[in-house]
């Protein structure tokens, strides 16, 4: 079956190729493929928000025209084109040892969400962030590896503040016929449909594709005509609250993504559960032998033995748990299916020591996976702690949960100015090796002063980007001064500037730093070496304590005696990520101890030389080395933790942070700070790298999985 066609009616036969570039997302990670949207028509590529597709679909055929009779264009046009053409062209799977095509058993990845480019807003945070770098780490890596999500028309939530601080949502529907999104169509031109089974009253899903590479992401869409308006709606939003609603988009998920799957004809012989959602498919999985003759038990046994899963969180709140009636309600007519009786079914999720509580899905994934992973070192320790009552037989430190701590899209994440930095001091084809250490001990060679600028310049370009947004609401929607200036337009690029950007959980302690506000002011007023500070961050629509610890920072924000140095950006998405993770000189993360199973946004700081100051977990458990970025949070009993963590903070900030940075020679360049974020760069990028991840997953998991035969 085939995707549709990209019909651009105004595109000049010489650029026809611009077509399969748009349709592809292989361009959102190739600064040049980037470039030579932007060459066309600089702010009809700003205007479409980074949307080739809705930027050509809008050119007036004159300006393609003249691209296409621009020598100077064409020479980077042919140049890209042949790039992609090349990329595209790889086939095989190096750790299986194949060279040929269709034979290659590939992985199905099943996910929630997936955050791949701000022009499709599939995603809520960094569990979707997750998900979108995988995949396009499995196609610069050839894995052979396909992937389902869901089409959110509506996507997250876009926030607006309110004067008085408070979170709105904003509804947009995406135009899904303006971006790097396709229909599948089957042998008669119409898109796909296919049909949840065994789900009663039926619900139906239409199907789309994403290229992401070689990887292809099919979405499901419940958003159609022939649905009635409550099974339209399931996949109107991410997360939704409404605990039925939930459960029918984790079957859609599960169980219609397997369906949608075996529609298309494409095989896979592993299934990787990003997270627990959709658990279902490793029931649809049992389901599909049971049917073909197998034995329950023999086909439980080799759905096991071929899946995966990774546990994302120590946040109860995280593992979904259903009412046991509403499972009967959707599931009758299943377990039959199965060959299961209704109990046998049921305690598929039970946690065993909570039976009463419902179903849980995390604890159906581990019943019915053999690899099992957790996101960071003491994320599984503590993962293997929770379910030790799963494996009662063996001791805590031999539950089978292993770890792979997860790891960011190096390509995606560095900023385009620093990656040619680096090329000119790496050598050429470092970035194809980038997960080797060696390559980053090139880090040394740059002297002080280059790297210092090319910071600076991208302090200055996120300052500058806070204030012309900020200028443009007061301009267009008249906000209030006081919401002018915390919406940052009184940000200085030469003071020392702190980013805190995250999901506003309540577990993340967003206003941890307010703590001793007394000691913040002086801190941002300080009359020769100032700090300031930049937010940003949704809380989820029904997230009352998250908005609230929202409002008070906009509310802090707006209080003259801070100076108009605390600044909170509305509605953080992937590019103010990008200029985030770029831009500020300090990346703050303070989550409750063990709560954050591995944290991610840290790790595009750091490889963009923007040095980590966290409590010491998750990954930065493993990467803090003494000389990177600091460190704090020490456990301490019978304690009021929020205090001994702030005192910690501010005392790292006082003592050590903001003497080392405003510390400047004669040169003007503060050397002691360039050597921590040349030691920052060095240490974390290779080893928090999505490569070195994904290899992981290879050597740990897919490889087994992939050849077992039965
Ligand atoms: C990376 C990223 C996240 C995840 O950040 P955490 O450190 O895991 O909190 C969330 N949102 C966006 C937009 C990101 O880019």
């Amino acid at each position: 079956m085939d995707s549709e066609p990209n019909l651009f009616s105004n595109l000049p036969q010489r650029l026809a190729g611009l077509g399969d570039l748009a349709a592809n997302l292989w361009w959102s990670w190739h600064p040049e493929a980037r470039m030579l949207f932007k060459m066309i028509d600089r702010q009809a590529w700003k205007e479409s928000v980074h949307n080739p597709i809705k930027m050509i679909r809008d050119l007036p055929c004159k300006i393609l025209e003249s691209a296409a009779g621009d020598r100077e264009y064409l020479r980077h046009y042919d140049v890209v084109l042949s790039q992609f053409n090349k990329y595209m062209e790889k086939k095989g799977c190096w750790f299986l040892n194949e060279t040929s095509g269709p034979d290659i058993p590939s992985i199905a990845y099943f996910s929630a969400e997936y955050g791949l480019h701000h022009s499709i807003p599939f995603y809520a945070g960094g569990l979707g962030f997750l998900a979108g770098d995988h995949l396009k780490e499995c196609s610069d890596l050839m894995v052979p590896l396909i992937a389902v999500g869901f089409m959110y028309p509506e996507g997250y939530v876009r926030q607006l503040i309110r004067e008085d601080g408070w979170q709105e949502s904003m509804d947009q529907t995406l135009d899904r016929d303006a971006a790097s999104i396709s229909r599948v169509l089957n042998e008669n031109g119409q898109q796909v449909v296919v049909r949840v089974p065994l789900i009663e009253p039926s619900i139906h899903v239409a199907v789309w594709k994403i290229a992401v590479g070689l990887v292809d992401l099919y979405l499901l869409d419940t958003d159609i005509e022939i649905n009635d308006p409550w099974n339209r709606g399931i996949s109107a939003h991410l997360y939704t609250g409404d605990i039925e609603q939930r459960l029918r988009q984790e079957i859609v998920l599960g169980i219609g993504g397997s369906k949608v799957l075996g529609t298309l004809g494409i095989k896979h012989a592993a299934v990787h559960l990003n997270e627990g959602y959709a658990a279902f498919a490793l029931m649809e999985r049992i389901r599909e032998r049971v049917q073909e003759g197998l034995s329950y038990e023999e086909a439980l046994n080799q759905v096991r033995r071929t899946s995966i899963f990774t546990t994302h969180t120590p946040v109860p709140a995280g593992h979904d748990v259903f009412p046991f009636q509403l499972i009967e309600k959707y599931f009758y007519s299943y377990w039959p299916s199965l060959g299961l009786s209704r109990d046998t079914f049921l305690q598929l999720g039970v946690h065993p020591e909570t039976p009463d509580t419902g179903f849980n899905m995390t604890a159906l994934a581990l019943r019915l996976s053999k690899h099992i992973n957790g996101v960071s070192k003491q994320h599984a320790k503590i993962t293997r702690g929770m379910w030790h009552c799963l494996w009662p037989d063996v001791s805590e430190n031999k539950v089978p949960i292993d770890h792979v701590t997860n790891g960011i899209h190096v390509p995606t994440w560095i900023e385009p100015k620093m990656e040619l930095l680096f090329n000119k001091y790496f050598g050429a084809g470092w970035l194809d090796d980038h997960d080797n250490p060696l390559v980053w001990e090139f880090i040394e060679e740059i002297p002080d002063e280059e790297l210092w600028k090319t910071h600076y310049w991208l302090k200055i370009k996120l300052i500058d980007a806070i204030r012309e947004r900020t200028r443009r609401r007061w301009f267009k929607d008249r906000i209030s001064p006081s919401a002018a200036v915390s919406g940052g337009i009184l940000m200085d690029h030469s003071i020392l500037t702190i980013g805190f950007a995250r999901r506003f959980a309540s577990y993340k302690r967003a206003d941890l730093i307010f703590y001793d506000m007394e000691r913040l002011k002086k801190l941002l007023n300080d009359r020769w070496r100032p700090i300031q500070i930049i937010f940003a961050g949704k809380a989820h629509p029904d997230d009352d304590p998250g908005k609230r610890i929202l409002q008070k920072i906009v509310s802090a924000c707006k209080n003259p005696e801070v100076g108009g140095r605390i600044a909170f950006v509305e509605n953080y998405e992937e590019q103010i990520a990008q200029y985030m993770v770029h831009g500020v000189d300090v990346w703050l993360n303070n989550p409750m101890l063990n709560m954050e199973a591995s944290g991610t946004s840290g790790m595009k700081a750091a490889l963009n030389g923007v040095p980590h100051l966290s409590i010491i977990d998750g990954w930065w458990k493993e990467g803090y080395n003494g000389k990177n970025g600091w460190a704090f949070g020490e456990k301490k009993e019978d304690d009021d933790q929020d205090r001994t963590d702030a005192e910690a903070m501010y005392q790292i900030i006082e003592e050590k942070i903001i003497p080392l940075y405003y510390r400047c020679s004669d040169d003007s360049i503060p050397h002691a700070w360039v050597k921590i974020m040349k030691e920052s760069i060095k240490s974390n990028a290779p080893r928090f790298s999505a490569r070195r991840m994904v290899k992981e997953y290879i050597r740990k998991f897919y490889t087994d999985a992939l050849k077992e035969t039965f």
